[in-house]
């Protein structure tokens, strides 16, 4: 037998990989004394096991549950089915990390159509009785059975339209009896089959529902979206139910002990008088701050106020808590480290620095590296939001700036998105099935729900504007427009929002970009004393490379020449140099553009103020280049003197038939030798002219791309050597080079013992070297690997993170060969995993020396990059 059910009194903080973080945060809680009404975790490996055992729970498991069950009977002194007076209990699932997407709670669970009588009569109070039965029903057949839950709120907005109601409190006994007989008949109608009256099957179906959502796409695509693993699996808690709706001293609420949005210090939170918790989180009613509840029970208010502290000093970080008031008793619900925008974690770790909670290494663990890019958001342009037009206010729910244009559903913001157009999804309320759409979104605006809605929690978590609960606005979902201020918004109409004030305006203002200062500029400073690896750009541009710099790169680790020849004046002069038929010609073509790449290079060099640059030769098949307008064709006719069935001729005959392995990279300079000779001149020149000018020293590092094998290289190289040496000669300069290759084909990785005897440095081509590996193609396999990931073939993208068991082999293996035969070689990576956290670890662990990213990616690789080696060296030390 294996333990499978732990009771909260069994478990405490350091178990969440088994306990769930709920269930690990209650058992905690129970462990230092707060008030936590009794319950049990089904732990993380009984998810594993239903999966494993065909989606049964297995007899043992079961066993266990019951005999959870008869303790939490004998805690309460109820039983579990009584007709008289039934121990009601609650059912919410927990995983490692918290993830919207997943079934979250049913309440009330152990009504039925008898109990519910005996509970009216135990507890004196019909309407609370029927209301708790009618919520379980709406919500087992919802989570559980997967019904939609218009029917139910279609059956509850007829009866309060009926009878004059706003609110849901206003129903009567009379009235939810009544609800009860119709929602209990729809149940009938839509699953073929009664409302289920044995509380057994109803708890076993309720936790088979959570280890169910753990598989469900919204969870699914979240946990692709956050990195987080399958294999993890969601816990079970089981709970004796507390009421928060059992009259005007019951509540029930959700409270962070600093602001989830700026990190100021201070309760922070809402609550609801008479009511449950789903009516806090779905934004049904609108709930009061936190404060007022020091107006409405004083003696509770400071009770939440101590524990609050206790428990933020018992984590060393801000909690998010949730709690409910039973006839003016408190209970925690949950405790966990709050979710919070970057901000708010930039400024809460430096402030529990001050308070001396925490260490710096502690503060610079503390932030999730990848939430730095809402940092790196834009703001308005000040200037342009003073004309701005406000057509309303509402909730500041998570910061940043956003224009674009407005959609009304998950579905079309996806797909504008997907034609380039920057959108602001409007929705009435946001649900979990919102979530891709949000992603999709710049912005975020809700009719309801508060500052802990699902709509502010999920767009603060990733780092998209949101601003919820505007009450003044009417929403027509179905018909795709807005009414607010008196305006009249339809979709594909710009409005902006700012995140940060609550702000709607009217239209499309622009926005400019964030710099680093502040707190950022103090954690930044803590990571970078801790990291080992150099953070570099990938930059092509003086402008790009500029930026980086702001952004604290120390270098180029990629400078893609060929985006260089793209502007309009350039773009005819390399169709002619392709198009060429003798070297003289192409020579010809190529003298034309050396003055263009001089020019970028020294723009480039003067950016980086003499930090490294690695410049990469010319990679792209050539046909990438050549007109394909009748229009374009007949100018280059012109040009070269050429007829147009001559310049077609000559375009398809460049066509391949797989270009990504055709001719490109060092391909191109094995065959055209004087490509990588105009390019060496423009790189030598520039440098010796940029030092001279500016009293740098820099040494360029010239890289060749695609390389599989030393002669290959070397062919390559012996051009860039003479032409180098001859440039230093007729500038009387010496001038000290470099030049490496880049690995990023598998034949690379292999023989990088021999190749490293001929180049100076590697660089990890990790976009290439996954396409090669895989043999998916880089720019084709996202229309299917949506199959791969439905069928657990794959969890992530391996372009986005790197495929550390396959592609990280060959890394590895071809680190460890280059420097037996060059100990000092200098390795980095350049493709888009070189900003990613997850890859940045690896490349750490591997001993690479750099990792280079986009600039925007700058900041979130040097934090990364500390983060890593912390975790390596506490490693070290406990080993
Ligand atoms: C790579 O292949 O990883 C790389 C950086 O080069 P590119 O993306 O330009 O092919
Ligand atoms: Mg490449």
């Amino acid at each position: 037998m294996s333990k499978r059910v732990y009771l909260f009194t069994e478990g405490n903080a350091g178990m969440r990989n088994l306990l769930g973080g709920k269930g690990a945060g209650l058992a905690e809680m129970t462990k230092i004394g707060l008030p936590i009404p009794n319950g049990f975790t089904i732990s993380t490996e009984a998810c594993t096991d239903y999966y494993e055992e065909n989606k049964t729970i297995s007899e043992d498991t079961q066993r266990q549950i019951y005999e959870a069950m008869s303790w939490l009977e004998e805690r309460q002194g109820k039983k579990f089915g009584d007709t008289e007076d039934p121990l009601l209990v609650s059912v919410r699932s927990g995983a490692r990390a918290s993830m919207p997407g997943m079934m979250d709670t049913i309440l009330n669970l152990g009504l039925n159509d008898v109990s519910v009588e005996g509970f009216a009569r135990k507890t004196g109070n019909p309407r609370f009785a029927y209301d708790s039965y009618r919520r379980f029903i709406q919500m087992f057949s919802d989570v559980v059975m997967g019904m939609s839950k218009t029917f139910f709120d279609s059956i509850l907005d007829g009866t309060r339209r009926a009878k004059g109601y706003v609110y849901d409190y206003e129903l009567t006994a009379e009235d939810l009896k009544d609800i009860i007989s119709r929602f209990k008949a729809v149940y009938a109608e839509k699953m073929g089959q009664e409302f289920p009256q044995d509380p057994r099957e109803q708890l076993m179906a309720a936790i088979q529902a959570v280890f169910r959502s753990w598989d469900n796409p919204r969870a699914n695509s979240y946990r692709r979206m956050y990195d987080i693993p399958y294999s993890w699996g969601t816990a079970v808690n089981v709970q004796a139910m507390v009421f928060g709706n059992k009259g005007d001293t019951s509540g029930t609420g959700v409270a962070f002990t600093r602001s989830p949005s700026t990190g100021a210090k201070g309760i922070f939170g809402e609550y609801l008088i008479n009511a449950q918790g789903e009516d806090v989180v779905a934004g049904i009613r609108t709930p009061q701050p936190i404060t007022k509840l020091q107006e409405d029970m004083p003696e509770v208010y400071k009770q939440f106020i101590d524990s609050a502290k206790i428990l933020e000093n018992h984590y060393r970080d801000m909690q998010d808590m949730e709690f409910t008031i039973e006839e003016g008793k408190l209970y925690f619900l949950q405790t966990r480290n709050g979710k919070r925008t970057a901000q708010a974690a930039l400024q809460i770790a430096c402030d529990l620095v001050d308070e001396n909670m925490i260490t710096p290494e502690e503060a610079v663990l503390r932030i999730e590296a990848q939430s730095l890019d809402q940092l790196l958001h834009p703001n308005f342009d000040v200037q342009a939001l003073k004309n701005g037009r406000v057509i309303g206010q509402a909730l500041p729910a998570s910061p940043g700036a956003a224009a674009g244009r407005v959609y009304f559903d998950a579905d079309d913001a996806i797909a504008a998105r997907t034609e380039g157009q920057r959108v602001i999804l409007v929705r009435q309320e946001t649900s979990p099935e919102d979530i891709e759409g949000m992603h999709a979104a710049e912005g975020v605006l809700t009719m309801r729900g508060g500052m802990t809605s699902h709509a502010a929690v999920v767009a603060r978590g990733m780092g998209t504007c949101c601003v919820s609960g505007c009450g003044d606005m009417t929403v027509n979902e179905a018909e795709k427009y807005f009414e607010l201020g008196g305006v009249t918004v339809r979709e594909g109409d710009y409005i902006s929002l700012d995140g940060s004030t609550g702000k709607i305006y009217l239209g499309d203002i622009p926005t400019v970009e964030a710099s680093i200062t502040g707190n950022f500029e103090r954690i930044m400073k803590w990571a970078d004393s801790f990291r080992r690896l150099r953070v570099r750009t990938n930059a092509d541009t003086p402008a790009d490379a500029e930026n980086a710099v702001n952004l604290g790169a120390e270098g180029i680790g990629l400078c893609r020449t060929e985006h260089m020849f793209f502007a309009p004046e350039r773009i005819p002069k390399i169709r002619r140099m392709i198009l060429s038929d003798t070297t003289e010609e192409r020579e010809a073509a190529l003298n034309e553009l050396i003055p263009y790449q001089k020019g970028d290079f020294k723009g480039i060099y003067k950016a980086m103020q003499g930090m490294p640059v690695t410049i990469r030769f010319l990679d792209p098949p050539l046909h990438e280049f050549v007109p394909t307008t009748e229009e374009d064709m007949r100018e280059l006719a012109d040009d070269m003197n050429l007829t147009l069935a001559d310049v077609r001729a000559r375009c398809d005959a460049l066509h391949e038939f797989n270009p990504m392995m055709g001719h490109r990279g060092c391909r191109l300079s094995v065959t055209y030798p004087e490509i990588a000779r105009m390019q060496t001149r423009a790189v030598i020149e520039a440098a010796i002219e940029v030092n001279a000018e500016c009293g740098y020293h820099i040494e360029p590092e010239i890289m060749v791309p695609l390389v599989g094998d030393k002669k290959e290289l070397d062919v390559v190289k012996k051009v860039i050597d003479s032409t180098a040496e001859q440039v230093k000669a007729e500038k009387g300069s010496d001038l000290v080079y470099h030049v490496g290759t880049m690995i990023e084909i598998p034949r690379a990785a292999l023989m990088a013992d021999s190749i490293a005897e001929s180049a100076e440095f590697f660089s990890f081509g990790t976009n290439d070297l996954t396409q090669m590996t895989f043999g998916f193609s880089r720019d084709d396999a996202g229309k299917f690997l949506q199959d791969y990931y439905k069928s657990k073939i794959y969890e992530a993208d391996p372009f986005a993170h790197l495929d550390q068991n396959g592609v990280g082999q060959l890394i590895e293996m071809a680190a460890a060969k280059a420097k037996k035969v060059r100990p000092d070689i200098h390795m980095g990576i350049c493709g888009e995993h070189g900003g990613d956290p997850a890859s940045i670890e690896f490349c750490n662990r591997a001993g690479l020396s750099y990792v280079s990213c986009s600039p925007f990616r700058v900041p979130i690789a040097r934090l990364a990059a500390a983060q890593a080696e912390i975790k390596l060296r506490r490693e070290a030390k406990e080993s």
